[in-house]
Formats: structure tokens, C-alpha cells, sequence
């Protein structure tokens, strides 16, 4: 990924993930870097989407807070879930909570690390 200043610090460090705790102690970015963070490092639990049971209804689309469910358009063009943004979720388990109960496409489990 292209490295990109902010404020003083190298977002990607040549390259390195940055994680939360080694960005600056109350430092203020930019607005519209929210990409660049890889806030999926301080993730404690993972959504793991069983596609299988999905029912592409995009409920946990429009529910998770940080965009990180993937869609793609399908053959009829309406859009289908194609996975989890794993970089920028953190973990939040919304989405999980949110898909149908008759369904449940999405678990949590613990994140190993
Ligand atoms: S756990 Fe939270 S951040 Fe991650 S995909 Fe689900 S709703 Fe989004
Ligand atoms: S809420 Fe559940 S069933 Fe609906 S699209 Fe998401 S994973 Fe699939």
C-alpha cells in the first residue's frame, strides 16, 4: 500500500502495519483516513461468515459500523455478500447479532493472534 503522511507520522511506516498502540497518544488525523487505519489489529473476536447459510439479505451490510462487509453485484445485479474486511473490522460482533436468528451465517470466535 502506498505509504501516506498524517499529521507528522507515517500511517504505513514503510510498508508495516501500524497497529492502535503505536499510533500517536491523542494525536488528530485527518478526516476521510479511516481506510488507512488498520483497526482490525485490535480485534479480540473474529466474524466468520458461513456463505452456505447467508441468505444475502445485507442486513449486516447496512448494520456494521465500519463498512467492512464485502459486496459484490451477482448475475441478477443486485448484490451479494462476499465476505469480511478482516484489516478494518474490529471485532464489534453487530454484525453477527444482527443477521437472522433463523439463520445465523455469522459467528464470533476468538481471534488468535
Ligand atoms: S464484527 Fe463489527 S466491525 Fe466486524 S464486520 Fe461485524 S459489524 Fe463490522
Ligand atoms: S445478515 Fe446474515 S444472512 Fe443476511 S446477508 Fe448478512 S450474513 Fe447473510
Amino acid at each position: 500500500m502506498k505509504k501516506k503522511e498524517v499529521k507528522g507520522f507515517n500511517v504505513h511506516d514503510n510498508e508495516k502495519k501500524l497497529s492502535v498502540s503505536e499510533l500517536p497518544v491523542g494525536d488528530i488525523v485527518e478526516a476521510g483516513t479511516a481506510v488507512d487505519f488498520y483497526t482490525g489489529s485490535w480485534r479480540l473476536q473474529r466474524p466468520v461468515w458461513n456463505k452456505e447459510k447467508c441468505i444475502n439479505c445485507l442486513i449486516c451490510w447496512i448494520s456494521c459500523p465500519d463498512s467492512c462487509i464485502k459486496i459484490l453485484p451477482d448475475k441478477q445485479k443486485t448484490s451479494i455478500v462476499a465476505g469480511i474486511d478482516y484489516d478494518h473490522c474490529k471485532g464489534c460482533g453487530i454484525c453477527a447479532k444482527e443477521c437472522p436468528s433463523k439463520i445465523k451465517a455469522i459467528t464470533m470466535e476468538h481471534e488468535k493472534k
